[in-house]
Formats: C-alpha cells, structure tokens, sequence
C-alpha cells in the first residue's frame, strides 16, 4: 500500500512539474494543495463527490466512444476549415449553437480563428488561442456515444449536444462549471490534457460564487476548494465529468476533445445546488436556460425513474429559486408542473417539510405547498 501511495505521489509532482513547466512558476502552489489522482481517492473525497453529485470523475476507454472507429485529428480539421469559412461567411454570432474563439480565458470575438489553426503546427505560449463548440459533422457521422462501461458508474439519458473543442498546446480552460449537465469529453490524435476537478459541496460551491466574474480562478481558490482530483486523458481516454462539478484544463499537447452532454438519476440534487448557490446567474442568458432545461430532463428522469423522494429533495433545496424562474418562464412552468402531476398523482410518500396534514395526499400538499409558483390561481384554489 504504501509503495503504491509513493508511486502515485510521484506520478502527481512529475504532472504538477510539467504544468509549471509550460503555465508559468505561478501553478507552482498546485504543489501545495490537497490532490488526488482520480483512482486513488482517500474514502473521505470519495464521500465528498459520491455525496454531491452523481459519481465521481472516471476515466474510460476511448475508443468505446465511437460506433466504428474514432475520427482522425485530419478528418476534424478539414470540417474545421469548413466550419469557420461558413462562419466568416455569416452575420449571426455569439448564439450558444456557433463556434467561439477564446483568449486568456474569455470569449473574444476579435481572435482569429485561424491563428488557432496556425497553433495547432506552432503553439504559441505567450498568445494561446482555442476554439469552444464547433459543431463537425464527423462527430455524428463517426457515431460518437457514451461507451458501454460508463454504466457501471452511472446510466446516462437524454445524450445530447455533441460538441468539439480545438485546443493547441499552452491552452488553459481556467475552473468553471458546465450548466448542470453530466459529460463525458474525448481527446482525438496526439492530444494530452490534464484535468482538475472539484465535486459540488456547499464549500466549493460558495468559494465559486464569491470570485464571480474574476479572472484567474483555479490561482484565487485553489487553497479553498476541497476534493480536487487529477486526471491525465490521452487519446486512448475519455473522460467521464459529473454534474455540477468545477474543473479546470491544461493542455500539454494540442489537439481536439470531443465532448456531449446528459444526464443521470443521480444528477439532481448537483444541479439544484448550482441553483442555489446562484451560480446559474453567472451564466449567459442561452447558457442559463439550458442549465434550467437540465433541470426539467432531470427531473423528467428522476421521477420516470421512480426516485420520487430524490426529486422532492433537490426541489425543496431550491424551491425559491425555481419559483422565481418559473414566475418569468411560462414553457418551463408548464412542462415542470406537467412532469410532478404525470409522474406523482398517485405516489404515497409524505412530504419531508413536515406540513403536510394527514388527511392531505403527497400530490395535494405538494402542489399547493411547493407548486404554488407554477398554476394559475383557479388550479390553486382547486387544490386547497
Ligand atoms: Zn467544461
Ligand atoms: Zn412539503
């Protein structure tokens, strides 16, 4: 045991060393932070992801991730070439569904493009760019899916939202949060990244909310965060990203990483605990609506699922801050009430709030209870 706790502590400071390396002596504290490489876990960060979100960070087998063989580093770049000279030919940008440049961590609509392509032959550490949420028709030509042994550590539904990031060397993703969804990532050709991941506790998530809007994230609350995991993808990896989790990326080599979205029944309470944190409020106006979308497919299979009381749970946790989206999203509303009264008419749970009288059924408490935001004032006067 202990020659194994060596050799992976050794394994952690040679990766910590080549993050130095190539990101500057800055990351250097990294050394000095509570890490774990991703299959070596203590039981008590164990505990901290199994507790806050649907699973902890795993790595899989790749080439699972395709229903033949993966696409080439070729075959993408070609589409890329495609993708932006149809862009460039277009007005309409800055929508969730078009490809963004970014620079120094943000969005700049101002990065060429195609000195990202340059990067890819001659990175360039000094002015890394990459490119977020190309949409190459290989990904779904090539049968891009979740591989088969992610079910035994989650079931995932509704996959969604194929997407590919190109990434030369020196590309820094600094920490955040996708909008609630779980995703698995895969890295396509020569491409090396290395990952950090946080789980979504009440502690990582209140340190998250209060540097929003700064720059240098993973620097400002890398002494804060607790649960941090390491993990290295190559091209014989992918990389399963439960929900709700911050994360932050080095790439060591550049490269494309293939990503898509889902969910699990375990995904819920995650999800509304970024909502409670108001971290969805940090999001762009499309991104924070597809963080509410997850919610409602979440809850959809949750409750599908007959984890009734898991979905009471997350609700009541966040049940201010979904009434106040509700107040302002009449489709959200409608469909959200329409999943409780499909899936819970009839269930014989009690309410955990402890207010619901006992000559009252769970569905007859819980809409006028915990539903008032989402029916009309005569559905409510029905109800009572
Ligand atoms: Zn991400
Ligand atoms: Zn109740």
């Amino acid at each position: 045991m202990e020659t194994v706790q060596f050799e992976s502590q050794k394994e952690l400071s040679s990766i910590l060393r080549e993050i130095q390396t190539n990101f500057g002596p800055k990351y250097g504290v990294l050394f000095k932070c509570h890490l774990s490489h991703w299959n070596r876990m203590s039981d008590q960060n164990q505990d901290l992801w199994l507790k806050s979100t649907s699973s902890a960070p795993r790595l899989l087998d790749g080439s699972h991730c395709w229903r033949g063989r993966a696409p080439l580093a070729r075959e993408l770049f070609m589409d890329t070439i495609k993708e932006i000279s149809t862009e460039n030919s277009t007005t309409q940008k800055s929508s969730e569904s078009r490809f963004r440049a970014n620079f120094q961590g943000e969005v700049d609509e101002a990065f060429d493009p195609y000195l990202v392509l340059s990067q890819l032959i001659d990175p360039d550490p000094n002015k890394p760019g990459f490119l977020t949420g190309l949409r190459l028709p290989s990904i779904d030509q090539f049968g891009f899916r979740s591989p088969c042994d992610i079910s035994s550590i989650i079931e995932p539904f509704d996959e969604t939202n194929n997407q590919v990031n190109l990434t030369p060397k020196y590309s820094f993703v600094d920490l955040h949060t996708d909008y609630g969804a779980d995703g698995l990532s895969t890295v396509i050709g020569e491409c090396r990244k290395i990952w950090l991941l946080y789980p979504p506790t009440d502690n990582n998530l209140n340190a998250m909310k209060s540097i929003d809007g700064q720059r240098g994230k993973l620097l400002r609350l890398v002494h804060q965060l607790e649960g941090g995991v390491l993990v290295e993808t190559t091209s014989s990896h992918a990389i399963f990203i439960p929900a709700g989790c911050a994360h932050a990326t080095f790439t060591l080599q550049g490269g494309y990483l293939v990503t898509k979205d889902f969910t699990t029944v375990k995904s819920l309470n995650a999800i509304a605990s970024f909502i409670v944190y108001g971290l969805d409020e940090t999001l762009p106006t499309e991104a924070r609506e597809v963080c509410f979308d997850w919610f409602e497919r979440c809850l959809d299979v949750t409750l599908a699922q007959q984890h009734v009381t898991t979905a009471i749970s997350a609700w009541l946790k966040a049940e201010a801050k979904l009434a106040s989206w509700a107040s302002t999203h009449r489709r959200w509303r409608v469909n959200v009430r329409r999943l409780w009264e499909h899936h819970c008419q009839d269930s014989v749970v009690s309410c955990p709030c402890d207010l619901q009288e006992p000559t009252s059924s769970f569905f007859q408490h819980f809409s006028s209870v915990h539903m008032g935001s989402l029916l009309s004032s005569s559905q409510l006067r029905r109800c009572r």
